[in-house]
C-alpha cells in the first residue's frame, strides 16, 4: 500500500522530470538585449519597453512551453539542413551562408555577432537591430531570404497567405540584407507538412518600417513611453512580456 501523499515510482519520476526542465529554463532565461528585434515589430510600445530595459512580466516556466519552442528550434534545425542538401539532390539551389554574404556584399552597417548551427547572428549598426536569419538561398539563380515557421495545425490548415504578424519581420531582413523576396515556409507542428509563400518587400515598406523604428528611437530619446496601439486587445498582446508595465489590456 502507498502513503496518501506517496506516487508510484514512474509518477514521482516523471513529475521530477517536468519540474526540473522549468527549472533549468528558468535559470537559463536572459533580459532581452536593449536592440529592436525584428520578430518583436508589431507593437511600438513593447519595442519601447525592451530597448530601455524594462523589466519583463515573472512568468512560470512550463514544461509544455519549453517543449514546443524546443521542438520548433529542432524542426527549423532539420528544414536548414535539408534547405543545404538540395544541391546534392541535383536541385538548383545553393545553402548561402549569411556571414559569407554579408561580407561578400560589403554590408558595411552590419556585425556579424555569432554563428548559432545554421542560424547568423546579425546586428544593424544604424538600427540598433539585432536579428537571426534563418537562411539565404540562390534558388534557379536568383537570391531569396528563408524563414521557417512552425505552427499549430488549425492554423496551419486554414493559411493561405503570410500572416500579418510576420510582415515587419520579412521587411526588417530584406531591408538588412538588400533582397527584395522571402520565401516563407510554414510547417505544421503535428505531421510537419510545409505551405510555402512568397513576400516581395517594396521600397514603400522598408521606408514606412525605417520610420516605424525611428519614431520608436525618438521615444526612447524623450524617456517617453508610445502611446497604446488602437490595436491593443487580449488577442494583439497574447504574447507580449511587457503587460503588467503597460496595462495597455
Ligand atoms: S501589452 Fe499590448 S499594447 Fe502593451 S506593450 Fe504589450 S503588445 Fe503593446
Amino acid at each position: 500500500m502507498l502513503d496518501k501523499q506517496e506516487q508510484p515510482v514512474e509518477q514521482e519520476f516523471l513529475s521530477d522530470l517536468k519540474r526540473s526542465i522549468e527549472i533549468q529554463d528558468e535559470e537559463n532565461r536572459r533580459l532581452p538585449s536593449k536592440t529592436f528585434k525584428p520578430s518583436g515589430m508589431k507593437c511600438m510600445r513593447s519595442m519601447y519597453y525592451q530597448v530601455i530595459g524594462a523589466e519583463p512580466d515573472k512568468e512560470n516556466s512550463s514544461y509544455i512551453g519549453v517543449g514546443i519552442c524546443n521542438a520548433g528550434s529542432d524542426i527549423h534545425e532539420r528544414i536548414q539542413t535539408a534547405i543545404s542538401q538540395m544541391k546534392d539532390s541535383g536541385m538548383q539551389c545553393e545553402y548561402i551562408d549569411v556571414g559569407e554574404y554579408v561580407r561578400d556584399r560589403n554590408l558595411t552597417e552590419i556585425q556579424i555577432v555569432s554563428n548559432q548551427g545554421m542560424e547568423t547572428k546579425l546586428y544593424h549598426e544604424r538600427l540598433n537591430m539585432s536579428f537571426l536569419c534563418d537562411g539565404i538561398v540562390r534558388y534557379k539563380g536568383k537570391y531569396y531570404i528563408v524563414e521557417l515557421k512552425t505552427e499549430t495545425v488549425n492554423k496551419f490548415w486554414s493559411r493561405k497567405e503570410v500572416a500579418q504578424e510576420h510582415y515587419n519581420q520579412a521587411t526588417a531582413y530584406s531591408l538588412a540584407l538588400g533582397i527584395d523576396d522571402v520565401i516563407f515556409i510554414y510547417i505544421c507542428r503535428d505531421n510537419l507538412d510545409m505551405k510555402s509563400f512568397m513576400f516581395h518587400v517594396t521600397d514603400e515598406m522598408r521606408a514606412k518600417l525605417v520610420a516605424f523604428i525611428n519614431e520608436c528611437q525618438e521615444y526612447i530619446d524623450m524617456e517617453t513611453e508610445p502611446p497604446i496601439p488602437k490595436e491593443a486587445s487580449a488577442k494583439f498582446c497574447q504574447y507580449c512580456s511587457y503587460k503588467s508595465i503597460c496595462k495597455g489590456v
